[in-house]
Parts: C-alpha cells; sequence; structure tokens
C-alpha cells in the first residue's frame, strides 16, 4: 500500500497540468516515502487527455483516469477516492489555487484525527465568491447543523477509511467534512495559504452553485436527521 494518494479532478485544465505535475511533485517527494498522483479527467475536451498521458508516461508515480463525458466534479474526486491505494488520501484542485505543500501542514493532524479540511484564511478569490461561499457555508452549517467554516476548500487530507465509508451523489464533495463526521470520523480545521487563479478558467459561476447547493444541503440534513446510530451493549 502506497503512503499517499494526491487525487485531482481535472476537467479542461491543460495549462495546468504541467506545473501541477511539478509543484506536487517538489512538495510531496522530500515528505512521503510513496505516493501516487492520481489525476482523474472529468471529460476534458481542451488537449487535457493528451497531456495527461504524456505525464503519465515520464512518471510512473503518476496514474490518469479518462471519464467518457464530463460527470462533474463530484464523481471526479469520487472514482479518485475509489481508486486511492493510499494509507492518506489528498485532495486538491488543478489549478493549484491552493498549494501542494499545506497537504504537509495537514499531515501532523493525522496523530488525532481521521480528517483535516483546509480553511482558506486569505482567500483570493472574487468579492462576488467570497461573499457568496460565506453565506453558503453559513446556510450549509445551520441546515446540516455543522460548524465548517470552509467546507469548499479543495485542500483536504483524510484517511482512506473515510474514503471507504463514503457513498457520495452529485454535489456532495461541497460536504466532504460533514459527511466524514456523520460517517463517525473526527474532523478537524487547519489554516492554509490561497491564491489567485493564474490559468485557465473557473468552472463554476454564483448562481448555478446557490440553488443546487441549497438543496444539498437540505438532503444532507435530512440524511444526518435519519442516520441510524446504534451501540450494542457490551461491545
Ligand atoms: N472540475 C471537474 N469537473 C467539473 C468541474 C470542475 O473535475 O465538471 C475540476 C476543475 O478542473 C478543478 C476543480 O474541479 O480542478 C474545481 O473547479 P474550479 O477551480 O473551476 O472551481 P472553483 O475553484 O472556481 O470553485
Ligand atoms: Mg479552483
Amino acid at each position: 500500500m502506497v503512503e499517499l494518494t494526491i487525487v485531482v479532478p481535472i476537467y479542461n485544465e491543460v495549462e495546468n497540468l504541467e506545473r501541477l505535475y511539478r509543484a506536487v511533485t517538489d512538495a510531496v517527494q522530500p515528505h512521503a516515502e510513496s505516493y501516487e498522483i492520481l489525476l482523474v479527467n472529468d471529460g476534458s475536451s481542451d488537449g487535457s487527455y493528451e497531456k495527461l498521458e504524456e505525464l503519465a508516461g515520464l512518471d510512473s508515480r503518476v496514474k490518469v483516469m479518462h471519464f467518457e463525458k464530463n460527470c462533474g466534479q463530484t464523481a471526479a474526486i469520487y472514482a479518485g477516492i475509489k481508486h486511492a491505494n493510499g494509507r492518506y488520501i489528498a485532495t486538491i484542485d488543478a489549478d493549484l489555487q491552493t498549494d501542494p505543500n499545506d497537504i504537509f501542514t495537514l499531515m501532523p493532524y493525522m496523530k488525532d484525527y481521521d480528517f483535516a479540511n483546509g480553511t482558506r484564511v486569505r482567500r483570493q478569490d472574487s468579492l462576488v465568491k467570497k461573499v457568496s461561499s460565506r453565506i453558503g457555508n453559513g446556510v450549509r452549517n445551520w441546515i446540516t447543523k455543522d460548524r465548517v467554516q470552509d467546507t469548499g476548500c479543495p485542500m483536504k487530507l483524510f484517511k482512506r477509511e473515510v474514503g471507504e465509508s463514503y457513498v457520495l451523489y452529485e454535489g456532495f464533495h461541497r460536504f466532504l467534512p460533514t459527511l466524514a463526521r456523520m460517517n463517525g470520523f473526527s474532523v478537524v480545521e487547519v489554516a492554509v495559504t490561497h491564491r489567485p487563479r493564474e490559468y485557465g478558467a473557473s468552472k463554476y459561476g454564483v448562481l448555478d452553485r446557490a440553488f443546487v447547493g441549497l438543496m444539498d444541503a437540505i438532503v444532507i440534513g435530512w440524511l444526518h436527521k435519519r442516520s441510524i446510530r446504534y451501540k450494542i451493549r457490551g461491545e
């Protein structure tokens, strides 16, 4: 079993792939004895396919999966998690808005926690995005009865048991810490760095997330309320 799997969902990120590979490798190599970079191509049509194949050909630690068509970010992350060989699984976005070095800001917390969620303390996005995200986090926490500051932060690290416990539906990648807690795992939030997107474009507008995100939160709230939790006497 490898020590660490880095899962990256990729949809039309061709300008980012080379630098992503270099940044992740530079960050991980000094720390992890064995690792794999699992790049999940969510049906890109911009040349990401060819670039990913090239990277996989150069380095056996790079594993690529190509979806037949675009299935969404949750599907890409889910496929990555379910195919990961690592004892620990890190997720990041392809755009390098979070710094792969922060995987090792989170790693020490694996001693006492099962899931470490990054918090983008100085978030480098547009004001509209920051405000909508803050409102989104507030509404999500209110509905799901959780208290996650930055559930959408792409930088996360968790134990493989957490990944094994997930049953995800489209949109659920925004609730991974809450779902981990619901499945009985401990969660910690840790400040990480954030930078502006340098290449490529964001795949989301503000409004496409607002309404669907609200519906998703209601579903998660319902799942939380209806979760079955029992303990057998004497066990
Ligand atoms: N992504 C994906 N499938 C999609 C949309 C996005 O795999 O249908 C990937 C994208 O390539 C990136 C990550 O998910 O690595 C987050 O997307 P983006 O950076 O556009 O979102 P933002 O950070 O702007 O919220
Ligand atoms: Mg991004």
